[in-house]
């Protein structure tokens, strides 16, 4: 088949569409502003090398010392957040920029949380919006994050757990506040498909570890073997 010569403009454009916006509007590094190779990857490399990985250590005690969390097998963030600075904007555009190529991509960096992981039938599952915020939003961005770890570990997201009622945003609450906004807010939607897995509990930013440790609760009712939490940011609060 020879394809024609040379196509109507409109066809033209649509085929083009992409490029022509690549060369208009470059796509650059959140952090830096440098031009960056891709729409969907949100840093460039010098940007990433600066950024500080909290201990895995340090993410843990911290969980169990203002949450519990004593059944967490592991707890770890891919970068300490910085309030005001390059972490933080990240996580804006994560949550309220609707690039869902930018989340998976962010997903796929915390694959290097888990050197030793292989795909042994683990399951990702990220944390839940409740309905009306997740369709306010259109889009979890935990979810997204979910995806791309799930797709570099070759293993599958499951979509495992669901609010069982609306929690108040956690920002102004004190952390006792936070954990009895959080209790039973979550429940496993077919325990029986969780029992003896291994599962990755993905959220966005870690602060007093209420909302994981909450959900990990559901999780471990379901007869899960493990939980280990991966979040992006790890706030000190
Ligand atoms: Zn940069």
């Amino acid at each position: 088949m020879r394809l024609p010569s040379s196509l109507p403009p409109l066809r033209w454009l649509q085929r083009h569409a992409a490029g022509l916006l690549r060369l208009l509007y470059p796509p650059q590094c959140l952090g830096c502003g440098a031009a960056v190779p891709e729409v969907h990857v949100p840093l460039c490399a010098s940007c990433v090398r600066r950024l500080e990985r909290p201990a895995p250590a340090t993410v843990l005690d911290h969980i169990r010392r203002l949450s519990g969390g004593e059944r967490l097998a592991s707890a770890q963030a891919l970068w300490a957040f910085d309030t005001g600075g390059v972490v933080q904007r990240v996580q804006h555009s994560l949550k309220y920029g609707n690039r869902p190529a930018q989340g998976r991509t962010l997903g796929r960096w915390m694959r290097h949380l888990f050197p030793t992981a292989h795909a042994d039938g683990g399951l990702v599952v990220p944390i839940p919006l409740h309905r009306t915020r997740h369709l306010e939003r259109g889009y979890n961005q935990s979810a997204l994050l979910a995806e791309g770890l799930a797709d570099a570990l070759g293993t599958s997201v499951r979509s495992a757990l669901h609010r069982t009622r609306a929690t108040a945003s956690q920002t102004r609450l004190s952390r006792k506040q936070r954990q009895a906004n959080v209790a039973d807010a979550f429940a496993v939607r077919v325990p029986e498909a969780l029992s003896g897995a291994t599962v990755y509990l993905i959220d966005d930013v870690l602060t007093t570890g209420a909302t994981l440790t909450a959900a990990a609760a559901a999780l471990h009712e379901a007869d899960v073997a493990a939980v280990h939490v991966a979040t992006l940011a790890f706030a000190r609060s």
